[in-house]
C-alpha cells in the first residue's frame, strides 16, 4: 500500500508532453473547420468566414456581452 498513484516520472513525462508555444502554430477549428494558425500575440488567422474566431478587421475588439448588471439610477436611496 505505498503505491502513491502517479510517480514523479509520470508527472516529468506529462510536462514535457506539453507543446511548447511556437512563433506560429497549426491547429484545425472546431468551428469552421479550416486550418487555422495562432499567432504570437493570440490572434488566430485562417478562419473560414462566419466563424466566430475569424479576425475581424473592425477595430472594435471583442464584442461585449450584453450587460446583466441592474443599473440603478436614482431610484431608492441607499446612500443616503
Ligand atoms: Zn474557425
Amino acid at each position: 500500500m505505498s503505491s502513491v498513484g502517479i510517480s514523479h516520472e509520470e508527472l516529468r513525462v506529462r510536462e514535457r508532453s506539453r507543446p511548447k508555444p511556437t512563433t506560429s502554430r497549426e491547429f484545425r477549428c472546431d468551428d469552421c473547420r479550416a486550418r487555422c494558425t495562432r499567432m504570437t500575440d493570440g490572434t488566430e488567422a485562417g478562419h473560414a468566414k462566419g466563424c466566430p474566431h475569424r479576425l475581424r478587421r473592425l477595430g472594435k475588439g471583442q464584442r461585449a456581452p450584453p450587460s446583466t448588471e441592474i443599473v440603478t439610477d436614482g431610484g431608492a436611496s441607499d446612500d443616503a
